[in-house]
């Protein structure tokens, strides 16, 4: 959509005009009205429209950071097309600090939605069809369950070239192939043509700068692919992307407390020792080797397990298609990570 008109739940944002607004999605028992925060940014120059939400899952805030520090930058007073921000998907969530609506539903496996279903169906179709569908394109943040942290990966259906131009411009260490899944907004934008990434990044209830700043950069650099900001701006260039076609995860061979031997984002090898789980004397120790080469992009924070717990993620080296010539040293992946240090911006490549 890119007409003169733009209008949200019934507020019109003209062309130049940057606006925030509400969307009015339920109450709570004791009538209190419940809103989704919406900022619109409409350029003068005409460009595509995109959305780019957070918090669906309520309790991933580190997303809300992302784009409190996206609406900050100077860039968006030169936005081509229409940008929408929106910072919280799942308010109830969010003020709960849970993951879930209050009905326990989880609202990404509740889209489309319907106008007359549950509270998280009545989101979802609000979502859909005020936010969703006046879109060209879309990005959804995300992070680790609680208990879980991501490392910063982008991930669609590898299939869409288009969402893979944007997974490549974003810039995150890993580009995941992750089928499209029933009833998640990803999955239903995709259904009406809207390109839609996903971007993960650290834990739940938890900020941290490394992944803040790469989800703040790779908005970014996506606006740039698709034309929504002039390309000769700078910024800092993507780091260099590792694509992989299938991930995995490594489970714990018995219950006790962990230790964790690699670091999240490093390499390991086929039968590489990537943590133990041993009971409180030390004594009984149990080895979680990685199966094929891969990457680490999750890792259990949580060092009490019960068997079976998913400990590590590995994101397989076998299938990964190495974009240009990358080399291990290229990635910043093996190293320990500066969180308050943004050189790891800069292209490693010497
Ligand atoms: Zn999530």
């Amino acid at each position: 959509m890119s007409g003169d008109d733009f209008e949200i739940a019934g507020c019109k944002i003209s062309i130049g005009e940057r606006k925030r607004l509400e969307i009015p999605v339920a109450s709570l028992f004791d009538y209190t009205a419940i809103s989704i925060p919406v900022e619109v940014i409409r350029g003068i120059k005409k460009g595509p429209t995109m959305f780019v939400s957070a918090a669906i899952h309520g309790d991933e805030i580190i997303g809300v950071e992302i784009l409190k520090r996206l609406l900050a930058r100077k860039e968006l007073k030169k936005v081509r097309g229409t940008l929408i921000v929106v910072p919280i998907v799942n308010p109830f969530g969010y003020n709960n600090n849970t993951r879930y609506l209050p009905d326990r539903r989880d609202l990404n496996r509740c889209f489309p939605g319907s106008e007359k279903g549950s509270l998280a169906s009545r989101i979802a179709h609000t979502f859909m069809n005020e936010i969703i569908k006046k879109s060209d394109y879309g990005i959804d943040i995300h992070s680790g369950a609680i208990h879980r942290f991501n490392f910063p990966q982008v991930r669609l259906a590898f299939k869409d070239s288009i969402e893979m131009k944007m997974a490549k411009a974003f810039g995150a260490p890993v580009i995941l192939n992750s089928p499209l899944r029933d009833g998640t907004l990803r999955q239903s934008a995709s259904a009406l043509g809207i390109k839609t990434i996903l971007y993960e990044t650290g834990e739940a209830l938890r900020f941290d700068d490394y992944g803040i700043n790469i989800g703040l950069h790779g908005i970014l650099n996506v606006m740039r692919e698709i034309d929504m900001l002039k390309t000769s701006e700078i910024d800092p260039p993507p780091l260099n992307v590792m694509t992989a076609k299938s991930s995995y995860w490594l489970r714990a061979p018995k219950s006790g407390s962990l230790r964790m031997l690699k670091k999240i984002g490093s390499f390991v090898q086929p039968g590489e020792l990537v943590g133990v789980v041993s009971d409180p004397y030390g004594d009984r120790e149990a080895q979680i080797t990685s199966a094929t080469p891969g990457v680490i992009i999750c890792v259990a924070t949580m060092p009490l397990v019960n068997r079976g717990n998913a400990i590590v993620h590995l994101a397989t080296l076998e299938d990964m298609a190495m974009g240009e010539e990358v080399s291990e040293s290229s990635l910043v992946l093996d190293k320990d990570i500066d969180i308050e240090n943004e050189d790891w911006f800069v292209n490693k490549k010497s």
